[in-house]
């Protein structure tokens, strides 16, 4: 079959174009000289797609590195103030919103909490949020360029809120309805699956290519992460593991099953049973677990034993090399770990357990923004290369 040349060889330029970039986002600094050993491409091809980058910006020259003989080449550096991108965190009772340059770093941050849960969307309050990170953002050649947002619910491959049943929401067009307000592009996706990106770019899950992220707040959610891609499913409700069922004749879940996991191991499982001793948020929990009170240190130990039971489930399908337990709950790791790597240890195979390692997200609550920052910073590359 002939194709047009024309098109043909503006694909090829754009597929080196991008194998370029990469290179130098991941390299850098480095010389144009690398770049062609990296990348198999030709010296030629090389510099005259590395003046492209530099004409738009997206790539700098700094001056001279090491010499490894004859002249010393000018290094090259990816350009990360190019541009500047937003995430949003939006949770059953907080907003949290992060300005980032394009390599994900943190220029400014601003959080509301309101004192109950959101009875509806939070409209009003999320594009104030987002107004007042633009506002933030320094003068750069492409700005602002995405909104990524993670919501604690189903959201369906169109960005579109089909089901937060801890928020009480159906049926919400967010990305519609933000997308006409700022008219940029906007993503949106669940709150485990931001966070196990965040985690998966930035944080614990670096560099480890299958790893399951599970999001313990208010309630569960996990992002699973398989050759370092986001698993999403046929149509991007993959993860919703906080409704396994683990115990058959367990109490209602909102879903419509019984005896779903998050009933048993999240916060709300938590927070329920410490009211009888008299707690009534985390925060005083992980105080008096600090203080050495044996009640509430015992609590932790039987939701951690809850947590292990799932992770078990989780580990026996994907045979992760890493769970990475995130969101408000990871603030307990220290009382929770020991609970929860017994219990995987007796529920799992031991094959499985081998490479397999329990970890705490290093973003601790900022996974999921992180990681919706990502998704912004993502579809603006996936456009200037496509
Ligand atoms: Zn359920």
């Amino acid at each position: 079959m002939r194709m047009k040349p024309t098109g043909d060889l503006t694909l090829i330029k754009k597929m080196n174009t991008s194998i370029v970039l990469d290179a130098v986002i991941k390299n850098a600094p480095l010389s144009r000289a690398r770049i062609s050993e990296l990348t198999g491409l030709n010296k030629a091809t090389v510099s005259s797609l590395v003046q492209d980058l530099i004409d738009n910006q997206l790539v700098v020259e700094i001056g001279p590195g090491e010499s490894s003989g004859g002249r010393k080449p000018l290094m090259l550096l990816f350009h990360e103030a190019a541009g500047y991108a937003i995430g949003i965190d939006l949770g059953v009772n907080y907003i949290r919103g992060m300005l980032v340059d394009l390599r994900g770093g943190v220029i400014a941050e601003h959080r509301q909490q309101v004192k109950r849960k959101f009875k509806e969307l939070p409209l009003e309050l999320l594009i104030a949020s987002i107004e007042m990170l633009m506002d933030k953002a320094p003068r750069s050649r492409y700005g602002v360029v995405g909104i990524g947002i993670g919501v604690p619910g189903i959201v369906d491959d169109g960005g579109v809120i089909l089901f937060a049943p801890n928020m009480k929401l159906s049926q919400v067009d967010l990305k519609a309805k933000l997308e006409k307000r700022f008219s940029l592009p906007v993503t949106i996706d669940n709150e485990a699956n931001a966070g196990a990106q965040g985690e998966q770019k930035y944080g614990a899950g670096r560099g480890i290519a299958n790893q399951i992220y599970v999001s313990v707040g208010i309630g569960i959610g996990t992002g699973i992460i398989l050759n370092k891609e986001l698993y999403k499913g046929a149509s991007g409700f993959s993860g919703e593991l906080g409704h396994l069922s683990i115990q058959y004749d367990g109490k209602p879940c909102a879903c419509g099953n019984q005896g779903c996991w998050e009933l048993y191991a999240s916060e709300n499982a938590l927070l329920e049973q410490a009211a009888s001793l008299g707690f009534e948020s985390l925060e005083e929990l992980l105080q008096a677990a600090e203080c050495g009170d044996e009640q509430v240190i015992s609590l932790f130990d039987s939701i951690g034993d809850y947590l292990g039971a799932g992770i078990a489930n989780i580990v026996n399908v994907f045979n992760p090399e890493a769970v990475i337990i995130g969101n408000r709950m990871s603030r307990a790791a220290e009382w929770l770990k020991p609970a929860i790597e017994e219990a995987v240890g007796k529920r799992t195979l031991s094959f499985h357990r081998d490479r397999l390692r329990i970890l705490f997200a290093e973003l601790q609550e900022e996974s999921a923004v992180r990681g919706a920052a990502y998704y912004a910073i993502d579809s603006f590359f996936t456009k200037i290369k496509s």
